[in-house]
């Protein structure tokens, strides 16, 4: 035994999960009491410290490999649209939380929705690995609020930093999180069987569902995948697909740079409704009117879908329903170099609700 007392402080959360409970000391399922009453009233998010600038507990001994000769990166370059995407730097993320405060978080509110804007943050890597405090995030976009104006913008950026904090949340009192259903009504839901090639076109951006495959390809590419379009491809798969939450978990899990045990699990449950405090389950995302409306131009579309490039704006989200001369001109040939609907929205729809009647029953 070496005798070495170890101490554990708060470096990842802004509030430990431990010290917010509710009167009864029971833990919060609903996030807004959850992150208004049991955090905010309370404590305020500490302010981070500067960086030490010599740990002297800590020797390198120079038998030490370097991280390069550990030889982690992969040997097949799949990786490289990533690299020239991803700054993995320290000094990265400070940038990156610089630029937006100071150009992108004004405009957070509205913007935050649009796949194509440049409003959203894109710290979550950063977060996940370290690069970066949440405090800091915190701190520095709340120190911005005199100069961006924009109280509603700062308080949504804040509460989403929240979010992150009630995944965590619920995945130290509820560890089955990444498992099982919060919710038990749901073990009982009648999944589809034979979904291979359904999952299949949803994993490599097939379903001819524009802002499925946009969103899809852009993670396969880049790692990452815009909140919204996080939201509909996820609907997608549970809903109209009937493809259990799982499988969709395990491949944001395997494609996401940001993939995080704790917001993935807690944010497939929110979409499969079986989570707590989920977005209810007959809220199903249209792939289409999402699509009219946060990406109205088609200009999300056309970069990750390259085929519909050449599709006017009118008739890019549901291409299937374009004229024939439309699509000639447009060089798309449905069924050829772009495929057709894998599912009928509407009947699918009303197949994922009669689905849902069922775990009300044995509830
Ligand atoms: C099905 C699904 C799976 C997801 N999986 C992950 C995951 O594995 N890792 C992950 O970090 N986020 C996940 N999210 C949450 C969210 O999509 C990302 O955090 C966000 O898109 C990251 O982009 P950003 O940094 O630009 O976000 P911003 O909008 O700039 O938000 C700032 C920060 O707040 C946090 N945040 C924002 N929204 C959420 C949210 N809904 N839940 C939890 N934290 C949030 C993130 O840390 C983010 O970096 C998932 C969402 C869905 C719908």
């Amino acid at each position: 035994m070496a005798d070495i007392e170890v101490q554990s402080f708060n470096g990842s959360l802004l509030w430990e999960p431990w010290q917010v409970l509710k009167k009864d000391q029971t833990p919060y399922k609903v996030f807004t009491p959850y992150y208004r009453r049991g955090c905010l009233s309370n404590v305020a998010p500490r302010r981070p410290l500067a960086a030490p600038v010599v740990i002297d507990s800590v020797s390198v001994s120079k038998d030490s490999l370097s991280l390069n000769n550990l030889n982690l990166l992969p040997t097949i370059k799949w990786d490289t649209q990533m690299h020239s995407r991803w700054d993995i730097s320290e000094e990265a993320a400070q940038d990156r939380l610089d630029d937006f405060v100071m150009a992108e978080l004004e405009g957070y509110r509205e913007g935050r929705n649009f796949p194509d804007k440049a409003n959203v943050s894109r710290l979550s890597p950063y977060l996940h690995f370290g690069q970066i405090s949440p405090n800091t995030a915190w701190h520095r976009a709340a120190d911005a609020a005199a100069i961006i104006n924009n109280e509603d913008s700062l308080d949504t950026f804040l509460s989403e930093l929240g979010w992150r904090e009630f995944s965590y949340y619920l995945l130290y009192h509820f560890p089955q999180l990444p498992a099982k259903n919060l919710q038990s009504r749901f073990d009982a839901f009648p999944w589809a069987s034979n979904t291979d090639q359904d999952l299949k076109a949803w994993q490599q951006g097939k379903t001819g569902y524009p802002l499925v495959d946009a969103g899809m390809r852009e993670l396969y590419s880049t790692g990452y995948m815009h909140n919204r379009v996080r939201m509909v491809v996820g609907s997608f798969l549970v809903k109209n697909l009937l493809i259990h939450w799982h499988r969709g978990e395990e491949w944001f899990w395997d494609c996401l740079v940001d993939a995080d045990l704790a917001s993935n699990s807690a944010s497939w449950q929110w979409i499969a409704g079986c989570g707590a405090d989920a977005a209810p389950f007959f809220r199903i995302f249209n792939p289409i009117t999402q699509s009219e409306k946060f990406d109205k131009q088609g200009e999300y579309l056309r970069r990750y879908v390259p085929e519909l490039a050449d599709m006017p704006a009118k008739y890019i989200h549901a291409p299937w329903l374009a004229p024939a001369e439309i699509l000639s001109a447009a060089n798309v040939e449905i069924g050829v170099n772009y495929p057709g609907p894998v599912i009928d929205i509407k009947e699918s729809r009303e197949r994922a609700l009669d689905a849902f009647k069922l775990t009300k029953i044995t509830e």
